[in-house]
């Protein structure tokens, strides 16, 4: 089975954003802190992204040479520059890494400084669509770790039998437990009433305790789903009682449970359900993925809840509409950002059609769009490409609700 990935956290020398916490694994909060960074004039944000193969193999001495001259080159163009000496003594650094990488144990290692700031961190992660790159910009790059945060969702992982329930979250090999109920089952006895009757109606009895049960569980699963405290959700339960429990699920929570497995699991231990419920998330995570790209478009074509090509979703982005932001792995667009009141805008305009202002161009809108995804805990979907995400420019949005738009105004968004 896909055993879980773990991000481990090697190195820290420079203060990190935040936290002086010893970290192993790269967490959604380091995400979220690195989504927040932006430079400052004259400074840089460097990551760099190597995925070394394994020692003495070609790709590996391949991916090495390709690593090293894409610092070295990084170098020089800054060197020119003339006043970025502390990006450089960032960029020596991480060449000197990756001319030590001897396989890393099949991790990909991802690097993220600024020196002006003080900044380094370094993660070990594992490998998820990662080609070497390295860039040099206002902010981090943040796309494939937003896409491995995409395949490995935040999981909870709701254990139930008849009578004791509990839910661990399972983010990057971390298991926390968030709740557990024991809800026994009153030892009502045929010996209890007379006869037939009262048998029948203990056996009842019975039954609505277990649905109660079922029910607080539904319940606490709901709560979660209105905080957003996971993306998904699997069910290990026997399966003799799962049509019962599915019925008890709340429609928003139904739509995020990937599967469920079977089991005993009162005597399984956490690692092993955890283990079970991952096989299952990713075998349903895929085709879950592109069932929202289907609802997605249809949704746009409706012109109900879903925008797709970049100008609508910028649009719905700075409404505030957006629930999940959709695109292919290798999406890349042209645009400019508002240097005063950051209004993003897919026309290359030099000037802000909001408040006038001078807009900044910007190579790649992932470098400002998955961070804002990071920020404002949107939902992230990265879908290899295909004719139907092609189809419309390679970006869509789901979207929570739509503001209120007269019927001319959706004709001219159309
Ligand atoms: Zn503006």
């Amino acid at each position: 089975m896909a055993s879980l990935p773990t991000i481990r956290f090697k190195e820290n020398s420079y203060k990190p954003l935040q936290h002086a916490n010893e970290v192993l694994m790269i967490t959604r909060e380091d995400l979220r802190q690195l989504a927040d960074f932006e430079c400052r004039a004259n400074e840089y944000a460097i990551s760099f992204y190597f995925q070394p193969g394994v020692p003495k193999d070609k790709s590996h001495r391949e991916e090495g040479i390709q690593a090293k001259e894409l610092v070295r080159k990084t170098i020089q163009e800054l060197q020119q520059n003339g006043r970025s000496a502390k990006a450089i003594q960032d960029l020596e650094r991480i060449l000197r890494i990756a001319e030590a990488l001897h396989g890393n144990e099949g991790f990909a290692k991802v690097v993220f400084s600024c020196a002006e700031r003080n900044l380094w961190r370094e993660f070990d992660v594992p490998p998820v669509q990662l080609s070497t790159r390295l860039f040099v910009n206002r902010r981090f790059h943040l796309k494939p770790l937003a896409a491995l945060f995409s395949e490995y969702p935040k999981l909870w992982v709701a254990l139930v039998d008849r009578q004791s329930a509990r839910v661990l979250e399972v983010e990057f090999g971390e298991i926390r437990q968030q709740m557990s109920i024991t809800n026994p089952i009153p030892r009502h006895g045929r010996s209890d009433g007379f006869g037939g009757y009262d048998g029948g109606h203990a056996q009842r009895h019975k039954e609505d305790e277990v649905r109660r049960h079922y029910r607080e569980l539904a319940e606490f699963l709901k709560n979660g789903d209105q905080r957003r405290l996971f993306d998904a959700v699997v069910l290990g339960c026997n399966d003799v009682n799962w049509p019962e429990l599915q019925a008890q699920l709340h429609p928003d929570v139904a739509k995020k449970a990937l599967g469920h497995f079977s089991g005993e699991i009162a005597a399984m231990p956490d690692e092993r359900a955890v283990s079970e419920a991952l096989r299952v998330a990713q075998a349903t995570l895929r085709k879950h993925h592109s069932s929202l790209l289907g609802e997605t478009l249809d949704e746009a074509r409706a012109h109900r809840r879903g925008v797709t090509g970049l100008r609508r979703v910028l649009r719905a982005l700075e409404l505030g509409e957006i629930d999940t932001l959709l695109m292919s792995q290798d999406y890349s667009a042209r645009a400019v950002e508002c240097t005063n009141c950051r209004h993003l805008d897919s026309h290359l305009v030099a000037y802000c059609p909001v408040c006038g202002h001078a807009t900044r161009e910007l190579e790649d809108v992932c470098e400002v769009l998955v961070p804002i995804a990071v920020r404002n805990n949107l939902g992230l979907v990265l879908l290899p490409r295909d004719e139907t995400i092609d189809k419309v420019g390679n970006i869509a949005a789901l979207l929570r609700f739509r503001a209120d738009r007269n019927t001319n105004q959706l004709r001219a968004a159309s």
